[in-house]
């Protein structure tokens, strides 16, 4: 994995080492000499991770940090803090403006390039989920920041998992009066695959070593590689205080690591910057189902639109070809639909239509598709249906609609018709827009016998 770290040092020297150890792992690496460059440096080039001095002299690191968090432009780069000595409280103000991490010189490599990796790693999905958020948004589906939850009104969740039972409680006693979140302390490991997947938790504080013998890497690699768990947050609790563990659990996995023993602080602060990350992924995700959702649903009766309808279309067709199958096209239109907008409004018009979707969708079969195709126009398509059944699905269909009335807002009870029109589609008769031509020439023969009637297409031959 290559990517761009921002180097920011005041000592040319120091650069130039941190630049010698990335650059032979094939990391590009853009430098700053204070904190003001580091910040219009950063700006400007969107570098995947920034490994910042603490002490310059223009301007602290703790405050470039804070600046960069704070600006929507380039909150989300992770940052690792480099600093000669680390007192805890420099740790907790770093902690507290948004570092993602420490590295104390002289800086030990497996340490380097294990934050490194996994802090890139965790850039370069936040970037993917970004770019595809933006691409939804242009397209004019869907305004994401306005839909941002607010932070302190989410309550999250998080499952504990401590080597023993007082640790958890002590855990629990840092976390609670805290952060906004659900806590279960488990006491084995098969505890908390069970709970996983019943509560969906946002985050994890795995122990390296669980209630019982438990192996916390090996959780961690569980948590990972399952489906229903692999977006949560895991915090890895080293207890042997080797870079090699912590390395091991990030490899596999963990989103952050904490070595014993540790401020019960510093835990609140880490796990409060997770349950930050994994709200924003998320809202991005999603909002991009929505995105995705709303490129197909028609939003007054969420029913399919004409765009996913004709591609849909093309997959009964295919099948039908396959199977040499038959299929029905029933193209519908509510009868003299202008007069209820005219006579009781538009709203109640809208209600009119959102009645016979819920109609429709009532009277047919889950692998039938139903699409809104205009204003008062809906598509019907029913794989395997010959004329039998196309005979008497929408015959059902037109008596749903008349056999009782739409009751709008105020009371009044309107009766309503629907005029269908049907075509029939076999394997070697099966072009689309033929076949909705037909459909459409059958819809306005009932329309013109008189309405709220059922025509088949009937071919000149
Ligand atoms: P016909 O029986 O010949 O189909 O007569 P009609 O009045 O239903 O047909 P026409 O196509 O003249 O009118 C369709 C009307 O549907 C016009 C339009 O105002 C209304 N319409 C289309 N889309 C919507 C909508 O989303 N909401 C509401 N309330 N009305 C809509
Ligand atoms: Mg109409
Ligand atoms: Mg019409």
């Amino acid at each position: 994995m290559s990517g761009r770290i921002l180097v920011v040092d005041d000592i040319a020297t120091n650069r130039l080492v941190l630049k010698a150890k990335l650059a032979a792992s094939y990391f590009e690496v853009i430098e700053a000499d204070c904190g003001q460059a580091a910040i219009d440096i950063a700006r400007a080039e969107h570098p995947d991770v920034i490994l910042l001095d603490v002490m310059m002299p223009d301007m602290d690191g703790f405050t470039v940090c804070e600046t960069l968090k704070s600006c929507p432009e380039t909150s989300h780069i992770p940052i690792v803090m480099v600093t000669a000595t680390l007192s805890s409280d420099d740790r907790m103000s770093g902690l507290e403006v948004g570092a993602d991490d420490f590295l104390i010189k002289p800086i030990d490599d497996l340490a380097l390039f294990a934050r490194v990796k996994n802090l890139m790693r965790v850039k370069m999905m936040f970037d993917e989920l970004r770019l595809r958020d933006a691409t939804s948004r242009e397209m004019g589906i869907t305004d994401f920041l306005d839909s941002m939850t607010r932070e302190d009104d989410n309550k999250s969740s998080v499952i504990l998992a401590p080597p023993d039972a007082k640790t958890g409680q002590e855990w629990c006693k840092a976390i609670d009066p805290n952060l906004n979140v659900d806590i279960l302390t488990t006491d084995s490991e098969h505890e908390v695959l069970n709970l996983a997947a019943l509560e969906h938790p946002d985050a994890y504080i795995v122990h390296q070593n669980l209630i019982g013998g438990g192996e916390g890497l090996r959780l961690v690699s569980t948590l990972r590689a399952r489906l229903d768990t692999r977006q949560s947050a895991i915090v890895f609790v080293v207890a042997d205080g080797t870079m090699e563990t912590a390395a091991r659990a990030l490899d596999l996995g963990a989103s952050d690591y904490i070595v014993e023993p540790f401020d019960p602080n510093e835990l609140v602060v880490r796990l409060r910057s997770q349950l930050r990350r994994k709200l924003f992924s998320d809202q991005l995700r999603s909002n991009m189902r929505d995105g995705l959702r709303m490129a197909v649903i028609d939003p007054l009766t969420g029913l399919y639109n004409r765009r996913y309808a004709a591609q849909h279309m093309n997959k009964i067709v295919d099948r039908a070809k396959a199977e040499n199958g038959e299929f029905s096209v029933l193209m519908m239109d509510l009868d003299k639909f202008k007069t209820i907008n005219d006579k009781h409004g538009h709203d109640a018009g809208d209600y009119v239509l959102k009645e016979f979707a819920r109609r429709l969708q009532e009277n047919i079969r889950g692998v039938d598709l139903v699409a809104r195709i205009g204003g008062e126009e809906f598509l019907i398509v029913m794989p395997d249906a010959g004329r039998m059944v196309a005979t008497h699905v929408s015959e059902r269909l037109r008596r749903a609609v008349e056999s009782k009335p739409f009751v709008i807002d105020n009371g009044d009870k309107l009766d309503i018709t629907v005029s269908i029109g049907v075509a029939l589609g076999a394997a070697d008769d099966c072009d689309i827009d033929d076949l909705m031509k037909r459909a459409d020439e059958a819809l306005y023969k009932a329309k013109s016998n008189g309405r709220n009637l059922v025509s088949f297409y009937a071919s000149a031959a």
